[in-house]
């Protein structure tokens, strides 16, 4: 697929104020811009936007407008089916532009910059012409074509199979559970990474068979290993696209029943930052997920903004640790801190812990210190398909 470039994209510019909108206009022109749409009306700008024939890749929006402001404006795009990046302009005050830039950020919106007016042309060219933007942009134009085609293709000839990361106790080191993380196996690319396809299926909206896949072959799979006598817990991820189909419980409940599991072996980790959307289905199915026994593990804790907000509402009867809070922390005074005080809340709300990315000696004794209860790391194994999963168990010391 060939590159593109500034001078291919399409932008599309958004602000009522006319003066910076003719200013934005002759800039971009001038840099060769040749797909170029600019508006004065925010509902204008949002049927450009949904366009699939002619996809927008950057939106330069300013954030007051009168008829909807920019604030809403990331909220619907956050929701659009293909990503474009974002460049925010505002003559407010900077604070209020940050705040904008880190909400866009926390919906996962590629944010390019936030400029104060009046624009700055060569500040404003220099965010354009990143290298990262045109390989953002290149990723998408992929995503929306062979792969994406290929990726519903996957999910019919169960081409994405769970591969199993080890959980250990971290007094005694037996290993207590496993967490299934997605790989797609395709024929011609190899290995494909979750952070490729997992995006990708929720941009498409294949999200829910994807889980459904996961979840089903992992259980079945965990079957077979309480059939060995290893009792072993599972954990699979749900992203916030699934949480909103409100018969997930039953069908999870069922499969369980199909292959003689009780629901306390189950675990559903869900990111913090996913409760954005619907709140009041989301909270629907978690809590029917916690009444029907299954547990529900709050994944990434660190990482997001309305932590606090979350561990409130939803009954999360356990908290992961994000890996960048823990390996090295020994040697890094904010990690470190992070890490003690998410362990010391835990132990306050007696709500187990566990600890994702210790890589070796230095991390293990260190959470271990700290009262985690559960290590999960590079130090004790990686994600790994069942057939070499299950080797490892039987050489594992128990
Ligand atoms: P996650 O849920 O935070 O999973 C932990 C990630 O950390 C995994 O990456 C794992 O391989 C990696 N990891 C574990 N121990 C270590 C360590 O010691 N060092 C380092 N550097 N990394 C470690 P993986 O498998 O690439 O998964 C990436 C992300 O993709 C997951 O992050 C999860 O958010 C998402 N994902 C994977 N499978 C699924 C799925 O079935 N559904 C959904 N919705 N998301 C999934
Ligand atoms: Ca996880
Ligand atoms: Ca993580």
């Amino acid at each position: 697929m060939p590159e593109k470039n500034l001078q291919d994209m399409r932008i599309l510019v958004v602000d009522d104020d006319a003066f910076t909108l003719k200013a934005l206009e002759r800039i971009l022109l001038k840099a060769g811009v040749s797909k170029l749409i600019c508006t004065d009306i925010s509902s204008h700008a949002l049927k450009f936007l949904s366009s699939r024939l002619e996809p927008v890749d950057i939106l330069i929006s300013d954030l007051n407008m009168p008829d909807i402001d920019g604030i809403e404006l990331i909220r619907y795009i956050s929701d659009l089916p293909r990503q474009v990046s974002l460049v925010l302009i505002s003559g407010e005050d900077k604070r209020i532009l940050a705040t904008a830039e880190s909400i866009a950020k926390e919906r996962a919106i590629d944010v390019l910059g936030a400029l104060t007016k009046p624009i700055n042309s060569s500040q404003l060219l220099t965010i354009l012409t990143s290298p990262e933007l045109t390989k953002t942009v290149q990723s998408r134009e992929v995503a929306s074509s062979d792969l994406a085609k290929e990726l519903r293709k996957a999910i019919k000839s169960r081409q994405i199979v769970p591969y199993y990361q080890p959980q250990v106790c971290a007094q005694t080191l037996k290993v207590v559970g496993l967490e299934a993380l997605a790989r797609w196996h395709h024929p011609e690319r190899g290995l494909i990474p979750p952070n490729v396809f997992i995006p990708l299926a929720e941009q498409l909206s294949l999200i829910n068979e994807v889980t459904e896949l996961m979840y089903q072959q992992a259980i079945a799979d965990l079957g077979a290993i309480h059939q060995q006598g290893c009792q072993l817990q599972l954990s699979v991820n749900f992203s916030a696209q699934c949480l909103v189909w409100l018969d997930v419980p039953e069908r999870i409940q069922q499969t369980l029943k199909q292959h003689n599991i009780p629901p306390k072996y189950l675990t559903i980790e869900v990111t913090e930052s996913l409760l954005n959307k619907d709140l009041a289905t989301s909270l629907d199915i978690l809590t029917r997920l916690r009444l029907k026994g299954l547990g529900l593990s709050i994944d990434d804790f660190g990482t997001g903004f309305s932590t606090m907000e979350q561990l409130k509402r939803i009954p999360f009867n356990e908290l992961k640790i994000d890996q960048s809070f823990v390996h090295g922390a020994t040697h890094n005074h904010v990690s470190s801190a992070i890490l003690e005080s998410s362990l010391n809340l835990a132990q306050k709300l007696d709500i187990t812990t566990v600890a994702e990315g210790v890589e070796d000696q230095e991390d293990l004794e260190f959470v271990k210190q700290l009262g985690c209860h559960r290590i999960q790391g590079y130090l004790f194994a990686k994600p790994m398909p069942m057939d070499d999963l299950c080797s490892w168990l039987s050489q594992y010391p128990r």
